[in-house]
């Protein structure tokens, strides 16, 4: 049990059925991809984490199919015979052969928590120093169809209590039919429900300048990352122009960016992400920063399936700054859970589970049904 050197490293990818296909600006997928990295010590502990994007490599660069290939030939045998909570070392260690590829990176640190967590008998929220709430609430996101359609779903989520906010993807139509059917959403629903947008880094500057303000006016209270992500600037002048926040998401993946971000006033919120970030201690260093600079975060999601989902939510529920909620809805957009037992999504919010480690156990027989040959 105490022996924590790592003997070996798995990987396994799968694809999970959604219960409905999922819209984004210019994609979108019917199965969400999460590659599994295993580690086991010789102690005989696992540890597990999630490398996932959102369906593909559109939003970083990265896939499954990269992770895999930088996981299993680069990361893996420099991980075999170091301890589980050699975290800066590996950390280090993993820079030095590998560049970027922070989605793969995070799979591999949420994994190494996660053993280390297991090893000592404690959560892996009390590595990250204990808790400052046990659950956060949850939004949930809504695709790129008609309003009506939108609308439809929007209304069933509100009457099921497990949902109050709700977030439209946008970018995927011209500028002003995509913002009449916003605008008929948000009147429809922003006396019941936080309508927020993410437009996914879609539009440039004048776009952005001229459409938003129409959103804000429709009672949408937040818009994420209207501009590309390299496009600080830019978004410093919308936010500055806009009466509502605007969220950095693209724009920030660093604490340099977060730095930055914070100097520039570019945006009131952050997305946090610990996929986008290489893991759990970079998105808490980003938080670190925002909460310095008084910028609240929000819990933000890469369509993670269980494991990345909780990694998140231990990450949310350690961090004091996170204040603007989340939308840790992935594992509720999957046709299966993969757990032995279920996430508790209740009351409007996603609740921490207790136990060891991460706190959840995969199914083996639901992950071998969806693991790809
Ligand atoms: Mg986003």
């Amino acid at each position: 049990m105490n022996d924590l050197t790592i003997e070996h490293v798995r990987t396994a990818i799968l694809d999970v059925p959604l219960i409905r296909p999922h819209r984004f600006a210019r994609t979108g997928m019917e199965a969400q991809p999460i590659l599994l990295v295993t580690l086991t010590t010789r102690g005989g502990v696992t540890g597990t984490g999630e490398g996932v994007v959102p369906g593909g490599p559109w939003w970083g660069g990265e896939s499954v199919e990269t992770m895999q290939v930088i996981v299993e030939r680069y990361l893996a045998p420099l991980l075999v015979g170091r301890r589980v909570d050699d975290i800066a070392g590996v950390q280090q260690a993993m820079d030095d052969v590998v560049a970027n590829n922070l989605y793969a990176k995070a799979a591999v640190e949420v994994a190494l928590h996660d053993a280390w967590a297991r090893s000592l008998g404690v959560p892996v929220h009390t590595l990250l120093g204990g808790l400052a709430r046990t659950s956060v609430p949850v939004t949930w996101a809504l695709g790129t169809e008609s309003a009506a359609e939108v609308i439809d779903e929007a209304r069933d989520k509100l009457e099921s209590g497990l949902h109050s906010s709700f977030k439209l993807k946008m970018g995927a139509q011209d500028p002003a039919d995509d913002v009449a059917r916003v605008v008929e959403v948000a009147e429809k629903l922003a006396c019941d429900a936080s309508i927020r947008v993410d437009l996914n880094a879609r539009w440039d500057l004048v776009t952005s300048l001229r459409w938003l303000p129409r959103l804000a006016e429709a009672g949408v209270d937040l818009v994420e990352q209207p501009v590309p992500g390299a496009e600080v600037e830019w978004l410093a002048e919308i936010n500055a122009a806009l009466p509502i926040p605007v969220m950095a998401d693209e724009s920030l993946r660093t604490p340099s960016d977060a730095l930055r971000l914070v100097r520039m006033r570019a945006a009131d919120v952050f997305s946090l992400k610990t996929t986008k970030s290489g893991g759990l201690r970079a998105t808490r260093a980003i938080a670190e920063i925002a909460a310095a600079a008084g910028v609240p975060c929000h819990g933000g999601t890469s369509i993670e399936g269980p494991i990345g989902t909780v990694a998140s939510l231990h990450l949310a529920c350690a961090t004091p700054g996170v204040t603007f909620g989340s939308e840790l809805f992935g594992p509720l957009l999957m046709r299966e859970e993969l757990l032995t037992e279920p996430l508790r999504y209740a009351d409007g919010a996603l609740h921490l589970p207790e136990g060891p480690g991460l706190g959840v156990e995969l199914d083996p027989a639901a992950v071998a049904r969806f693991t790809r040959r």
